[in-house]
């Protein structure tokens, strides 16, 4: 087994940058390689992991990637580096990153994770959890999902277009629970779309009330009328 820590001087690498949120141009910084050689049927093989640590041309943030390779692998497959921390291919919007939200926190946090990791069956279930919850606080718990639905479109947090899309990618979301269905990153991040939407509204609509609650109220029309009429 051999381990080389050294200083590089590859050539830069495009890479996504999750502080950037798009794909950019990174330095690598160091490039280790460990590999061993072992017999097999009278010939030698060599396996090895190479790893790199990246740095963000633009923000300067790091990351580091891990390539698993085999002098017997196919040579016109390309390797498909693995990222730590994993790259984030949606972020939290910046509403959710300022404030917490309590009655959604946990719940969130585990959702943007397992997007981070590419994890989409839990993130499916996880959102249509999040959905569930919401139209329990909307309506009361009903047990009754179509209800529940018609509920939120009376509300305007759910479009005539969007309904179907939600329905379709919550049978995806109940596919990846009981047959391990994989669901696609196109319906995965509509639903991620309406839990956000929702949660949005309800954040709106309690910074409405507090609004209200603080603003002075205007005196009638009519107080004010006699009031002059008396000067
Ligand atoms: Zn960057």
């Amino acid at each position: 087994m051999t381990t080389k820590p050294r200083s590089s001087r590859e050539e830069p690498v495009w890479s996504h940058c999750n502080e950037c949120g798009h794909e950019t141009q990174h330095n690598v910084v160091q490039l280790i390689r460990k590999s061993r050689d072992y017999d097999h049927d009278r010939h030698t093989v060599s396996v090895g992991t190479n790893w790199r640590v990246l740095q963000c041309c633009g923000c300067h943030e790091v990351a580091m990637s891990r390539v698993d390779w085999c002098s017997e692998d196919d040579p016109h497959d390309p390797y498909v580096p693995i990222y730590f921390p994993p790259r984030v291919s949606r972020r939290k919007p910046d509403w959710l990153v300022r404030q917490e939200v309590p009655a959604y926190q946990g719940l969130l946090d585990e959702v943007y994770a397992a997007l981070h990791a590419d994890s989409r069956r839990l993130a499916m279930m996880g959102a249509r959890a999040i959905i569930d919850k919401a139209i329990a606080r909307k309506i009361g718990n009903q047990g009754n999902f179509v209800k529940g639905l018609d509920e939120l479109q009376r509300a305007n947090l759910l479009s005539h277009q969007e309904r179907p899309i939600i329905e379709a990618a919550f049978d995806a979301g109940s596919a990846a629970m009981h047959r391990g269905h994989q669901p696609s990153v196109d319906s995965l991040n509509t639903a991620i779309d309406i839990v956000e939407r929702i949660i949005h509204a309800e954040i709106l609509e309690e910074k409405a009330k507090e609004l209200a609650a603080v603003t002075p109220k205007r005196p009638p029309r009519s107080a004010t009328t006699k009031a002059k009429k008396q000067d």
